[in-house]
């Protein structure tokens, strides 16, 4: 029988756990920053917020489990949220900026503790994003402002045509109701025949926060022309939407707008149509403009429906 005996050479073990613990860290390294790569690729292939987000946290959690992902920033424009999954009691929290500039914070939540190599990965990874964000919101501000109206901040004629496309549709499908309004100033020349171009730019703005102000926020307005404003409410049948037109004539006609110290009585003449059976955005787009036309041919200062000829104001007046 062989003895055995001890080895001349013994394994050093605390050596080799070392070693072992080396490779393994190594191997994770190489992992991550192969993941980090990946994620840095993915990232550059979209513009689109979301998308870049759901990238962000496909590839994050691979590495990082989390049971919620929130990003969010505030503008000018309004608050822009994207939130993945739901929390839990630990959470890790970052405002990102780059060169200065504010990009929103993200958060991420779960049941346990993140751990200190985790919080490094999420960093590393956030590092990663924080380029392609940016770009992703130069990218959408510009969208925003070709959509924008520049005076009224309101969306402009390709901003409506959009919408209408998409509440077309949808009405379509859902078969749900939906109105349009056409307002057209009347009369609007001469305010800048009297006053000046700037008086008028300040009336249609006024005139603008008029609008919004009358309007829920599901519905929108929009600056559809020089002094002509489209508002699209949807849900809305033809008798509700000739309430909110006689709302909106009543809010300009009642309450004259001041400019440099003087009121000035602003009226306006509004179209309204209900979307038909099998209208397409262009027929309810006509169908309004010609409710419109039919109110400033019988007199302005009042609200026509498409289709119906009775003329409805109690109180028009012309100027
Ligand atoms: P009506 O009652 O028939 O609508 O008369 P109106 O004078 O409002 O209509 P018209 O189409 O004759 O004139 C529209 C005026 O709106 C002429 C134009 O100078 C003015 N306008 C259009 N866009 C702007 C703008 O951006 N700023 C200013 N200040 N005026 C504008
Ligand atoms: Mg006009
Ligand atoms: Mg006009």
């Amino acid at each position: 029988m062989k003895k055995i005996t001890g080895n001349d050479n013994p394994i050093d073990l605390k050596q080799a756990r070392d070693a072992a613990e080396t490779v393994r860290i190594i191997d994770e390294w190489q992992d991550n920053t192969n993941r980090l790569s990946v994620l840095c690729s993915r990232l550059h292939q979209t513009l689109d917020l979301n998308a870049m987000l759901d990238i962000f946290a496909e590839e994050l959690t691979q590495v990082v489990p989390f049971a919620a992902l929130a990003y969010r920033r505030s503008r000018s424009g309004g608050e822009f949220g994207y939130l993945l999954g739901s929390g839990g009691p630990h959470h890790c929290c970052y405002n990102l900026s780059l060169r200065g500039q504010e990009l929103g914070s993200l958060r991420l939540d779960r049941r346990e503790r993140f751990r200190e190599d985790e919080l490094m990965f999420i960093e590393q990874a956030i590092g990663v994003l924080i380029q392609p964000l940016r770009n992703a919101w130069l990218y959408q501000q510009a969208l925003e402002s070709a959509m924008t109206d520049g005076l009224t901040g309101m969306g402009n004629r390709r901003s409506l045509d959009e919408t209408l496309e998409k509440h077309v549709e949808q009405a379509h499908r859902y078969k749900q109701p939906l109105s349009l309004l056409l307002l057209d100033l009347d009369h609007f020349k001469q305010i800048n025949d009297t006053l000046g171009h700037a008086a008028g730019d300040e009336i249609l703005r006024l005139v603008s926060e008029r609008v919004n102000a009358q309007i829920r926020s599901c519905d929108q307005g929009f600056r559809y022309g020089g002094e002509e404003f489209a508002i699209v409410l949807p849900h809305t049948g033809q008798e509700a939407a000739n309430q909110v037109a006689e709302r909106l004539r009543r809010a300009l006609r009642e309450h004259p707008m001041r400019y440099a110290g003087r009121a000035m009585a602003i009226t306006a003449s509004i179209g309204v149509a209900a979307l038909g059976d099998d209208d397409d955005p262009d027929e309810l787009l006509q169908a309004t403009d010609t409710a419109l036309y039919a109110a400033k041919n019988s007199g302005r200062d009042r609200v026509r429906i498409a289709g119906d000829d009775t003329d409805r104001v109690d109180n028009a007046v012309s100027l």
